[in-house]
């Protein structure tokens, strides 16, 4: 492994266990995680389906909790957290994007958006300024005044980063983010977050089995049987990075499916 300059660890996973079921019928699904995430990171987490990047994204990010083993976010111990801690960590050092946008049909796009800054006491003025320069970023200036049905797949799924964004989280967590959209909505929300990161905006863990989505973070982790097999870095290039995942893909045997 080569010695690299890195920011904060953010999160710390050490000798992960998941199994789920009860006794005579278990499922090993993590077999013993080490991994940890820096501050500035864009990594992807990938592997074939049913491989564990769910279970894996949903421990580190406190919904799931580990059979054994430790994870801390943010210098804590997640094991040694309430319930009270653990909901204001979510709140406030955390974003999520999932594959299907999750945004509210009653609500506009703007007041989406806003929606976590107004339940943290965040003035309407200050909510407003911050929502308009987070949509611009995501290309979403003319749109905000409209209802999800009145936007595309792409535009909400976008609408949910910047929702996931607006608190400033320390960590973003997308699971197959692009998993419903068509490939252009799927590259320009990569190509945003690519840049939020770039900016120093945004560290994000994302999980996906697939390999142009990978591509466009900085590290990749291949998840396989219970434990990371391997890990690639980008160079200068995205379009090198994928064939590199690609041919990495094929010589573990699995098409990513
Ligand atoms: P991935 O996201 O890589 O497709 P998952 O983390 O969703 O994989 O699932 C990994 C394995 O764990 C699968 O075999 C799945 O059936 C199993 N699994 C996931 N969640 C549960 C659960 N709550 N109870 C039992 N088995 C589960
Ligand atoms: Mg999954």
């Amino acid at each position: 492994c080569m010695k690299e300059e890195r920011g904060m660890p953010i999160g710390i996973i050490r000798n992960l266990l998941k199994t789920y079921g009860s006794k005579g019928f278990q499922t090993k699904v993590l077999k013993g995680i080490d991994l940890t995430i820096y501050k500035h990171d864009f990594i992807a987490l990938m592997g074939p389906s049913g491989s564990g990047k769910t279970t894996l994204l949903n421990i580190l990010s406190t919904i799931d909790q580990p059979t054994q083993g430790t994870v801390a976010l943010d210098g804590q111990d997640l094991a040694q957290m309430s319930n009270k801690e653990l909901s204001k960590l979510r709140r406030n050092k955390i974003g999520f994007i999932f594959q299907d946008y999750n945004l509210l049909d009653t609500m506009t796009l703007q007041d989406n958006i806003a929606l976590p800054l107004i339940l943290n006491g965040v003035s309407s003025q200050a909510c407003i300024q911050k929502v308009e320069t987070l949509a611009s970023v995501f290309g979403l200036s003319g749109h905000l005044k409209k209802y999800p049905y009145q936007l595309s797949g792409g535009q909400k799924q976008r609408g949910a980063a910047c929702r996931a964004l607006i608190t400033e989280p320390e960590i973003l967590f997308a699971d197959e983010p692009t998993g419903a959209l068509d490939s252009k909505s799927g590259r320009d929300l990569l190509e945003c977050l690519k840049m939020v990161n770039a900016n120093g905006q945004a560290t994000i863990f994302m999980v996906t089995h697939d390999p142009f989505c990978a591509s466009y973070a900085n590290d990749v982790y291949m998840l396989s049987d219970g434990i990371i097999t391997c890990k690639l870095s980008k160079g200068a290039e995205r379009k090198e990075f994928y064939d590199r995942i690609m041919d990495l893909q094929a010589s573990m045997g699995g098409n990513g499916s």
